[in-house]
């Protein structure tokens, strides 16, 4: 008969989930994993932040050959086509890759993968696929999904939520996006790359809520520029199927005279909400805060006692980095060493063209902290940016006015996903500007912006 008692068992098998009980094995621990679909990675590896960025790569390269790009760097190109086709089968392949990828590392580990929906029947206990498994330790790492709009049914072919949009076998001529977040332009960008008209209606007064406010000005400029359409402070109440078409009706966010819009596809992208129903919360006696995610501790203690919770499940930015420390942590406290997550100090990117990435406060958030110093280097004044003609955006490094210690980084820029991470370790060591402004940066290379923008802080950038 197969084993159902286990030191560990992790329900959910993303970011979060699957790295906790890699870890928790790792460190000796009995542990079994639950996961109801039908392949491991969650929400990330499966329809998240891997095929979208597959997606965003492919479309990426289309355009450049496509829109004349790549002839301007003298690299003729004729008869460019969109195979939509391949470019799917290159999603699907890296997703397989990847899901595959961690079946093996729990084998590897001797993680156990129990397949079906956990749900508790008592604190420590869970029933999967009508057996029930008993463990010391109970983390719940069941992610989170879309959140639905009243009056814009999901129907996955013309109206999609991030998973129909990463699936969808044409291109839109006109892709209305409903919600100008994170998801909103990274699948907006694939398939106005791909050649669709698209449009963004915005409930609040600018694009990317919670970023600085800097950023999101420029950014906004920069997407317009492309072509995006913004409908700013405006929703949208109801969807209708006209033949092949869709009317959408919008109106002030306010309130106020409504108008229609034709599209022939509509992606909801108005935020996730946490997975916790059919999980059984009231048999572990677990309750949810207003927002409907588990509140923990500092330790990702639930408040019941063996029961822990991490990643999107929880407070705080629904991001795979996050989950994933969380999971290393909760593991390592689990067999009794010290896991700590800094939560002040987690990066976020979004992966345009330029990317846009923040870590730390904002200009806002520091203000209202205390008082501070703000160094600005623009992207054009880097001599690697300019050269290789993406010179739209800038850095941003935020210090206080007497520690000199940074409090945010954040950076528009081509390549701000991979420079962020600099910024965070810096933060982690707690950095002041002028050590940034010291450190000496490779050249030609994006990163020097960072550090001219560090030295910005003190008054002395040298190329602007
Ligand atoms: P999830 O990844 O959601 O995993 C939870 C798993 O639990 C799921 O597989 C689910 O099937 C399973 N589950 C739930 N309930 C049960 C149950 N009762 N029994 C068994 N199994 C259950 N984040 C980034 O950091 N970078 C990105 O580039 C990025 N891109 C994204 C793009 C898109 C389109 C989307 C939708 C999200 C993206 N994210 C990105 C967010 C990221 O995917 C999530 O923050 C991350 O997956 C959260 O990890 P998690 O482990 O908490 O949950
Ligand atoms: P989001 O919170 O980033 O953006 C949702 C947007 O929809 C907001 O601008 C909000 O004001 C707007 N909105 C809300 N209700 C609306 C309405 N009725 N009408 C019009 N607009 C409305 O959420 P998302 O883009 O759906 O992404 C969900 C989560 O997935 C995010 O928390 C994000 O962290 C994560 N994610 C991360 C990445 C990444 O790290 N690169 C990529 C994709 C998704």
């Amino acid at each position: 008969m197969a084993d159902t008692n286990f030191d560990v068992i992790v329900i959910g098998a993303g970011p979060g989930g699957y790295v906790a009980a890699i870890r928790a094995a790792q460190l000796g621990l009995k542990t079994a994993c639950v996961e109801s679909r039908e392949t491991l990675g969650g929400t990330c590896l499966n329809v998240g932040c891997i095929p979208s960025k597959a997606l965003l790569h492919a479309s990426e390269l289309f355009e450049e050959a496509a829109h004349g790009t790549l002839a301007k760097w003298g690299v003729k190109t004729q008869g460019v086509e969109l195979d939509l086709g391949a470019m799917h089968a290159g999603r699907l392949e890296a997703v397989k890759g990847l899901t595959g990828g961690i079946e093996f590392l729990f084998k590897k580990n001797k993680v156990t993968w129990l397949k079906g929906q956990g749900r508790f029947t008592a604190k420590n206990r869970v029933d999967v696929a009508g057996t029930e498994y008993t463990a010391k330790h109970i983390v719940i790492a069941t992610g989170s999904s879309v959140t639905p709009l009243p009056g814009v049914e999901i129907d996955q072919e013309r109206i999609v939520d991030s998973t129909g949009a990463l699936e969808l076998q044409n291109v839109p001529q006109h892709l209305v996006v409903i919600g100008g977040g994170v998801i909103g332009l990274e699948l907006g960008s694939v398939w106005k790359r791909l050649g669709a008209k698209v449009t963004v209606v915005e409930f609040l007064d600018q694009i990317l809520p919670g970023m600085d406010a800097d950023v999101r000005k420029e950014a906004n400029k920069i997407f317009k520029k492309q072509g995006f359409e913004f409908r700013l402070s405006t929703k949208v109440t109801k969807a209708e199927k006209k033949g092949d078409g869709l009317t959408l009706t919008i109106e002030p966010a306010a309130g106020g005279a409504a108008e229609t819009i034709e599209a022939d596809a509509v992606l909801v992208a108005i935020g996730r909400r946490p997975n916790t129903e059919g999980l059984g919360l009231e048999a572990a006696g677990i309750q949810l805060n207003k927002r409907g995610q588990i509140e923990v501790d500092h330790d990702f203690r639930t408040g019941v006692e063996g029961v822990y919770a991490i990643g999107d499940v929880t407070p705080g930015p629904m991001l795979a980095h996050k989950a994933e420390d969380e999971g290393i942590a909760v593991a390592e406290i689990l067999a009794g060493q010290i896991g700590i997550v800094n939560h002040d100090v987690i990066p976020s990117v979004v992966y345009t063209m330029p990317e846009i990435a923040g870590v730390g406060l904002t200009e806002e958030q520091a203000k209202e902290q205390g008082e501070i110093k703000v160094g600005k280097f623009p992207m054009l004044g880097n001599s690697r940016a300019k050269t290789n003609r993406e010179a739209d955006g800038f850095v941003k490094v935020i210090a206080d006015a007497r520690s000199d210690r940074v409090l945010g980084v954040h950076i528009v820029a081509s390549v701000a996903g991979t420079m962020i991470a600099q910024a965070a370790q810096a933060m982690e060591f707690g950095a002041t500007s002028e050590d940034i402004a010291y450190t000496c940066h490779a050249h030609p290379t994006h990163s020097e912006a960072l550090k001219e923008a560090a030295m910005a802080v003190t008054g002395k950038p040298i190329h602007v």
